[in-house]
Order: C-alpha cells, then structure tokens, then sequence
C-alpha cells in the first residue's frame, strides 16, 4: 500500500506548485513585510489580506529534530530510523519536514546545523521538500575560487 501523499489546500496552492517545479515559495507579508507560514490567505499577525508569494532559498538551519525508531503508521516501518525536523529557513519562517540524506544518529545532527531543501517527487502532482545537510557553510562556496 503506498503512504498517504499531501492533499493540497487552495491556500496552500502556490506552495505546493513550487514544490512540483523544486523550487520554495513562501507566503509573504505586504504590510509587515516578512514572511510567514503555514500557508493562509491573509496575515496572522497583521490579520492584512495582502499576501504575496515569493520564492526563498531553500537555505535554513535546524531548529529542533527527532530521531524515528519506531513507525507510528505501519506505511513507514520500512523507513525507520527516519528523522523529522523543524527547519528555520533563512528567511525566519520554521518548516515542519523530513531531514534525508544524514545518519539518522542524534550525535550527527545537531541544532542550528546548516541544511538546504531537497525535493522528492511522489507523484507527477505532488512533491515533497525535505532537508539534507548543507553542502557547505555559507560563503564557503566563494573561498578558495581565485578571483
Ligand atoms: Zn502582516
């Protein structure tokens, strides 16, 4: 039987097409200007209707995770031990998601380590975003490149 996949809400649209074309996009704040999520039609500190849509980074840090040994749904026995995280995205928003391609051992992963979006597609409709670790530090991919 195949695991249950996102049924996307008319609110969440936007987010979860980008998520279908890899790419993360994030509700937007006109009047406070800063992002926000879940994904909702208006503000929920403002309460402002004037919502925007804007791709992000994708880059982020681990605000807390779990390490998975045993499946609450028997769909996922096969993937333990899996890890969960909350991922604070650059942009300050928190993502609650997978984290992939780590050993899922509570020495390796730590908060605050430097993490990127992934995206693994289920379906032609519906992909994923999940987390791995960074390739490297921010502003390390500039070091050492002679200029
Ligand atoms: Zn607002």
């Amino acid at each position: 039987m195949d695991k249950p996949a996102p049924v996307p809400m008319p609110e969440a649209q936007r987010f979860w097409e980008g998520c279908r074309r890899h790419q993360l996009w994030i509700p937007y704040c006109n009047r406070c200007q800063d992002f926000f999520f879940y994904p909702r039609p208006f503000c929920p500190r403002c309460f402002d209707w004037s919502v925007d849509w804007r791709q992000v980074s994708g880059r982020g840090q681990i605000y807390a995770f779990a390490v998975h040994f045993r499946a609450t749904n028997p769909l996922w026995a096969d993937d333990v031990p899996y890890v969960t995280a909350i991922v604070q995205l650059e942009e300050g928003v928190r993502l609650f998601t997978h984290l992939v391609e780590v050993e899922p051992d509570p020495q390796q992963i730590h908060s605050g380590m430097p993490v990127e979006v992934v995206f693994e597609d289920l379906s032609e409709e519906v992909s994923l975003p999940k987390f791995r670790p960074a390739a490297s530090a921010p502003g390390a991919a500039t070091e050492g490149v002679p200029s």
